[in-house]
């Protein structure tokens, strides 16, 4: 029987060379997104393409009703969900004292209590299934902070801080339930970053290259297959030796 993953923010970036990947290990793919409908269709269509069903849900990942109806709606459609990759994220930079608490609250929103609603909407089923594989997009400013970015580095240490806790609880129903922590992945988000920030970034990545999409794809890839079974609550840093 196919299996079926759920892919946050997957109507482009990382999230979509994820729904990519996964596709191509065989799964139907739920492309879930904020952004307008047609876009999320679009990759949707792609991915059909690879031979595997899949199909594009509108869903603000901040908002716990929004979740709620999306992963019914996902189940019904597909009938089990089997991988979950929280990867949708915003950025709203800002020096701490000049942060507006709407961006710190909107960073929040998304990165974290939009991780936190799938988790609370997926593992009831995945419980059930006595199955489930779950990877969550953290960031290497999760591990180690960054100057501008309280907002963004506090919702990803928090990813890490729900990973583990939900690996503790739900290994028992054979969930298991890991982070990533990219780097500097060259994407719609980092291209808005100015040139003389991604200069510094590559001169202190000890492989001398940006991370590509298809680099944490694949490390996704693993994380949700067999050969990763007796991993759980880890954080796997993809990001060219910046953090070690
Ligand atoms: P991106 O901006 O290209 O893509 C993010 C996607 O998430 C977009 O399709 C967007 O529409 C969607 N999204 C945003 N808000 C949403 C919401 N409320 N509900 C549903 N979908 C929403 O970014 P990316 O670079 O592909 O980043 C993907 C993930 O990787 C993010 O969690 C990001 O924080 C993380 N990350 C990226 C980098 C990097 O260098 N690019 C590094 C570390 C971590």
């Amino acid at each position: 029987m196919s299996k079926t993953a759920i892919v946050t923010g997957s109507a482009r970036g990382i999230g979509k060379a994820i729904a990519v990947k996964l596709a191509g290990m065989g799964y139907d793919i739920a492309v879930i997104d904020a952004c307008p409908i047609e876009m999320t269709e679009e990759t949707a269509k792609e991915i059909e393409g690879l031979g595997v069903k899949a199909k594009a849900y509108r869903c603000d990942v901040s908002s716990s009703a929004s979740v709620k109806e999306t992963v019914e709606a996902v189940h019904a459609d597909f009938g089990s969900i089997d991988a979950l990759v929280n990867n949708a994220g915003i950025t709203r930079d800002g020096f701490l004292v000049r942060m507006k608490e709407e961006d710190f609250d909107a960073v929040i929103g998304v990165n974290l209590k939009g991780t936190y609603n799938f988790f609370r909407e997926v593992v009831p089923v995945m419980s059930k299934q006595k199955y489930g594989r779950i990877v969550s997009i953290s960031s290497i400013v999760g591990l180690q902070g960054n100057a501008c970015q309280v907002n963004y580095s506090a919702s990803k240490a928090g990813v890490i801080g729900i990973t583990k806790s939900v690996a503790r609880e739900y290994a028992v129903k054979n969930i298991t339930c890991n982070a990533i922590a990219p780097g500097f992945v060259q994407t719609k988000m980092t291209d808005e970053l100015p040139d003389k920030v991604k200069e510094q970034m590559l001169a202190a990545i000890p492989l001398k290259r940006y991370g590509q999409v298809e680099d944490i794809a694949n490390a996704v890839g693993f994380l949700v297959s067999d050969d990763a079974s007796y991993i759980t609550g880890q954080v796997l840093s993809v990001d060219g030796g910046m953090h070690m």
